[in-house]
């Protein structure tokens, strides 16, 4: 091990103590989207302790934070992201608190050596990852404008670095019919119900014929008011992911010929809309994984990334379109335990999830010291990001 990478472990195990109260305070506030106020104070204010200069407020996101450690010798600027955004309901059941505490950790951390070391160091607070797209708002606002590597880490059940994550679109589809007595005069009413069910069918029959690792799932938000009148107003929504975004874009146009010919078979009118959130499919840098993989093993955990592995979307997919990025996971629970359920927030304030955080702020923060200090590296790693 060389000594800059035994400095900066030592410096996580300063704070480890510190670490442990953010990720347990911000566990047992658990805020949802856009409304992280607790959790965005405090990690501004022990990033504010720390010498960083911090903007509580940015991107016109009141939660989000831009930290920053100034360059005192020219050198690559490195961004270290943290999430702390909250499910309804289940609270930090996709451990959002181990994230922010992580990303906090390995910025203090580097942020304790800096005097020794080039470059510029930024740490990100992103909110709303959970629905609400903040790394789309922040990147949109120009903050990742000149940095050269973006990372985060997110716990999990496994540990593995490079998977990827599905593009995103939300959908609404609304169809306006004909209220009648749906017992005495059916035949004068138009069903819009009928039509959102024609959609599910024909997106059913469609599922045959799309790629794999894509998918359409929906839900019917309104579906009428009474049996007995013919529903006027019927509305569903939609996610539809795939693991290109191009792919997606195709598949969104299938699901429209799917409403349209609903509304044709039916006589309803159809509003199609894209609402919500949208996100690009993830571009993991393998230069990058392949640095965290090698420290989150020295730092005590295993690399046991499950032979079938399905995705989910994140807004970091975003990032790693724009810059070069890393989406890691560590896990924290056995490999039966589902993300957003009851079980994950337990494991999201177990010993176990505080020690793969620390492992986690390590790794980050060796990987960080390393790209700071090598700007050839960081070229290398800007050349895959070009030609992946
Ligand atoms: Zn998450």
């Amino acid at each position: 091990m060389s000594n800059r990478e035994t400095q900066v472990r030592e410096a996580v195990d300063r704070i480890e103590n510190q670490l442990r109260t953010v990720s347990q305070e911000v566990f047992e506030h658990p805020e949802v989207k856009n409304e992280e106020v607790f959790a965005s104070k405090l990690l501004a204010a022990e990033l504010e302790k720390a010498g960083f200069a911090v903007e509580l407020g940015v991107a016109g996101l009141p939660t989000a934070i831009r930290a920053v450690h100034p360059a005192i010798s020219e050198g690559p600027t490195v961004a270290i992201l943290g999430e702390y955004d909250a499910l309804p309901e289940i609270g930090h059941a996709c451990g959002h608190n181990l994230i922010a505490s992580g990303g906090l950790g390995a910025a203090l951390a580097v942020g304790a050596m800096k005097a020794e070391l080039p470059g510029t160091l930024i740490f990100l607070g992103t909110p709303a990852e959970e629905g609400g797209g903040g790394k789309v708002v922040m990147i949109d606002a120009g903050l990742f404008e000149g940095v050269d590597v973006a990372m985060m880490f997110h716990p999990a059940c496994n540990t593995m670095v490079g998977r990827g994550s599905l593009a995103i679109t939300e959908v609404k589809i609304a169809f306006h019919g004909k209220p009648s007595h749906a017992s005495a005069s059916p035949e004068m009413g138009i069903n819009a119900l009928d039509a959102v069910i024609q959609t599910f069918n024909g997106i059913n029959a469609l599922r045959q014929h799309i790629k794999d690792g894509a998918r359409i799932h929906g839900i019917i938000s309104d579906g009428g008011l009474k049996p007995n009148i013919v529903p006027e107003y019927a509305a569903a929504e939609f996610y539809v992911r795939a693991q290109k975004n191009d792919y997606r874009d195709e598949l969104l146009g299938k699901l429209r010929k799917c409403a349209e010919g609903a509304a044709l078979a039916t006589g309803a009118t159809m509003d199609f809309s894209e609402v919500g959130i949208s996100y690009k499919a993830m571009k993991p840098n393998k230069i990058l994984g392949e640095l965290f993989l090698k420290h989150i093993v020295a730092s005590g955990m295993t690399h046991n990334p499950p032979k079938d592995s399905a995705m989910g979307s994140t807004d970091m997919g975003d990032v790693t379109q724009v810059v070069p990025g890393i989406h890691p996971y560590v896990q924290i629970a056995e490999d039966n335990v589902a993300g957003h359920s009851r079980e994950f927030a337990v494991a999201s304030s177990s010993e176990r999830g505080a020690v793969a955080m620390l492992a986690a702020a390590k790794a980050m923060a060796i990987t960080t010291v390393e790209l700071l200090e090598d700007a050839d590296l960081v070229a290398k790693i800007w050349e895959e990001f070009r030609t992946a």
